[in-house]
């Protein structure tokens, strides 16, 4: 029996099957490339969800994460550490809020912005105690928690897993006038939750305009804005955030106009370059001071280790201009691909953002063709996986050469044409 095989069967013997991987099993990063036990490269061009941002294993994260990991990992909140403040200063400086509450995975800061929010409206905003609304999109995806799950769309993700927190409204994405007729029409708003583009759902991208008319419409309503980037954040779209727009600053700058500031803004994945969980959820003051001793926490959310990792996965994304380096090449990927599936039947289109994309198979959702197109991406040396049905999601390391793009998508086109 190959290595590979002894590993698969001894996660289908002895772990839940909450996922069905690609047959691969892999056991070396580094950068852009992954390898498997059998010694075979591969390129990456999933980024474990867009957690690997700044590629794998990078050394100025390892180096970190080593010092902090033989110098002090886990205090508690129980008493100060000396790095937490530091990491606190750095974030707020970083994304231009007054204070941040760092978690460790990215439904547990959705969670935390759903009771900071529904706190402020009952403290803040005189909303009745227990009787607040969040409005989200449908499609979205925010985690797996039963408090995220309850506003999900997606049935298999909700089945058999009631009851449901109650309190969430559905509207279309990409839809203001649907949001709109929300805040108008329901009573006890507490705001908008909202991806700037939706991955999970297939690498949604709305009109260009969607996310600063849903931070207006939320600011008429005065209700809370917030905005869900733990996978599209932290340059993966061509810009530190989606939300920024186009502008291509590596931090957070005031002067840049294209830039929708959220009331709450929820980070996680790359934050910590993919070597250990941390996310956190943003705000200013007089949102974050409903969060007040004993109202929230979590035994290893804002621990030294995560939060030494995460201030130096931010420095890479900065000092090797991981945003302007999406951008760049998610353009020309873009451009190759849109090319490229004029000559092939197999894929309808091709869409996304910096180097958050997705191809759309031209079969029914419920076929196999995505699947089996990315096991033939797999023979060739290429990693990625369908996100729904029909849809397959590229996101590579933002670490790529311009060279490695151009050999990825000759390995993409190769495989679809052969396919
Ligand atoms: N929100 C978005 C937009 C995501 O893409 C994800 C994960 O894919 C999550 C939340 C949940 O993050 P985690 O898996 O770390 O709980």
């Amino acid at each position: 029996m190959t290595k590979s095989q002894e590993a698969i069967d001894l996660e289908d013997k002895h772990g839940a099957h909450n996922y069905h991987p690609l047959p691969v099993v892999l056991s070396k990063g580094e950068g852009v490339f992954l390898w498997d036990v059998e010694g075979k490269k591969y390129y990456d061009f999933l980024s474990a969800y867009s957690a690997v941002n700044q590629g794998h294993c990078h050394p100025r994260i390892l180096e970190t994460i080593k010092e902090q990991a033989s110098t002090l990992t886990l205090t508690s909140r129980a008493f100060y550490n000396d790095v937490l403040g530091p990491f606190e200063k750095y974030m707020t400086e970083y994304f231009g809020f007054d204070k941040v509450l760092a978690m460790n995975t990215g439904a547990e800061a959705v969670e935390t912005a759903i009771k900071i929010a529904r706190k402020w409206a009952y403290e803040k905003n005189g909303i009745m105690e227990n009787s607040g609304k969040i409005i989200v999109a449908e499609q979205n995806f925010h985690g797996r928690t039963t408090t995220v799950i309850s506003f999900s769309s997606d049935d298999t993700a909700k089945k058999n897993f009631g009851p449901f927190t109650p309190g969430f409204i559905k509207v279309p994405y990409n839809d203001t006038e649907a949001l709109k007729n929300a805040l108008e029409g329901e009573d006890n708003i507490v705001g908008f939750l909202v991806e700037p583009i939706q991955g999970e759902a297939g690498v949604y991208r709305p009109d260009n305009d969607y996310m600063r008319k849903c931070q207006e419409l939320c600011k008429e309503h005065n209700v809370l804005f917030m905005a869900d980037e733990i996978q599209t954040g932290i340059a993966r779209t061509g810009s530190l955030l989606a939300v920024c727009g186009d502008c291509t600053c590596q931090g957070h700058c005031e002067k840049q106009s294209s830039y929708v500031e959220p009331d709450i803004l929820i980070l996680g994945k790359a934050l910590s370059g993919g070597f250990y969980p941390v996310s956190a959820v943003l705000a200013n003051d007089h949102i974050m001071e409903v969060i007040t001793p004993g109202t929230h926490g979590s035994t290893f959310g804002g621990n030294p280790l995560g939060a030494r990792v995460a201030v130096t996965a931010l420095d890479v994304i900065k000092d090797e201009n991981l945003a302007q380096n999406a951008r760049k090449l998610g353009e020309l990927f873009r451009e190759r691909l849109n090319k490229f599936i004029e000559t092939t039947d197999l894929v309808k289109l091709v869409r996304g953002k910096g180097l958050l994309n997705a191809i759309v198979i031209n079969d029914s959702e419920d076929s196999s063709t995505a699947w089996d197109l990315c096991v033939a991406l797999k023979e060739n040396g290429l990693l990625a996986k369908p996100t729904h049905g029909n849809i397959i999601r590229f996101a590579p390391p933002l670490v790529m050469t311009e060279e490695q793009l151009h050999d990825c998508c000759d390995i993409i086109e190769k495989t679809i044409a052969e396919f």
